[in-house]
């Protein structure tokens, strides 16, 4: 199939491109098109207007400040993945990179399409979960910042309106040293993942957890930070009695049901994974380089 008929503007400035988002109806926004394409050939969407992203140099960067790393949302998923200041700043986002789709697809994929599209099982969401991301949007209205725990509105739906654009994302970065771990279960390399868990784990001086932050991708609607376990790990040496008991406040979710995987399997994964993540965040945080 073919797209529906539409008119195609590439506005070169974020100023131009509010304009048209004020002006125009029915538009749809064109960022690395790795979701959007097979949508418009499907017909599943018919927007009057596209709006071309790619010639809008303002909206792709990479910036590490002291406590924090600014990303622009036309930024490739590839460029992220190679990029030495996520490496430095955010090493779980270029390990969770690994598994988006295949590097042709990283090539042109953007962090700012994965977060708009919102794939319940889409990596990037999680680690923006992670380290709990402020999402910066545009419009006519002016600017906004919405925090990632209310960008997921519900299944595929952001907190973000026809006229407006994500245009960056800030994740707060952790200044301490501490390990990092992304793990998932998806049935091939690159094919979207039917649970995943993102881990961050900081330890004291005696090795038990000073810190620690889970965020689930695929099990529910939207990524969630398992809050509850976070709060129970911490304090301890995380050992697989803890992680078992933290592991119960998955049971509670409201999981994904598809053809993929029942409800339950899914949760019985994310609890599998769970610990794997942590063992493998607690490796990478005693590494001499993370030590106290
Ligand atoms: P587009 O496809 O251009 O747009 C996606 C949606 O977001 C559209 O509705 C568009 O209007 C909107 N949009 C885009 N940018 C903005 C913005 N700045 N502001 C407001 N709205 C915007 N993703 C994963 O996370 N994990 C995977 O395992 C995975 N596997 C894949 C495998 C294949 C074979 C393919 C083709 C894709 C896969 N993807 C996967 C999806 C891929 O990561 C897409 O890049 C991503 O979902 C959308 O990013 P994009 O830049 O291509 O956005």
């Amino acid at each position: 199939m073919k797209p529906a008929p539409f008119k195609y503007h590439d506005p070169r400035s974020v100023k131009d491109l509010v304009g048209l988002l004020a002006s125009l109806e029915n538009k749809k926004l064109l960022a690395g098109g790795q979701s959007l394409g097979p949508m418009l050939n499907f017909r599943y969407v018919m927007p009057d207007h596209l709006i071309d992203l790619n010639r809008i140099p303002e909206l792709a960067y990479v910036c590490a400040g002291a406590d924090t790393l600014e990303i622009g949302a036309m930024t490739r998923q590839r460029a992220l993945e190679r990029s030495e200041e996520v490496r430095s700043a955010c090493p779980v986002m270029v390990e969770a990179l690994h598994s988006v789709g295949h590097i042709a697809t990283r090539n042109r994929g953007t962090i700012g399409g994965s977060l708009s599209h919102l794939d319940p099982a889409a990596e990037l969401p999680g680690v923006c979960a992670l380290h709990d991301a402020t999402l910066t949007v545009s419009g006519p209205r002016g600017t906004r910042q919405v925090a990632m725990a209310d960008w997921g509105m519900s299944f595929m739906t952001p907190d973000l309106s026809a006229d407006e654009v994500l245009t960056g994302i800030s994740l707060k970065t952790w200044r301490e040293p501490h390990g990092h771990a992304f793990v998932e279960l998806a049935r091939r390399q690159g094919d979207f993942a039917m649970a995943g868990v993102g881990c961050l784990v900081a330890l004291d001086a005696n090795g038990k957890a000073r810190r620690v932050a889970i965020a689930l991708i695929g099990v529910t609607s939207t990524p969630v930070r398992l809050s509850t376990a976070e709060k129970s790990l911490t304090g301890t040496d995380l050992a697989d009695d803890a992680i078992r008991a933290a592991a119960a406040e998955i049971d509670e979710l409201e999981a994904l049901e598809d053809a993929h995987a029942s409800a339950a399997y899914r949760k019985r994964i994310a609890g599998v994974l769970l610990g794997r993540a942590i063992k493998r965040a607690v490796a990478r945080a005693r590494t001499p380089e993370h030590r106290q």
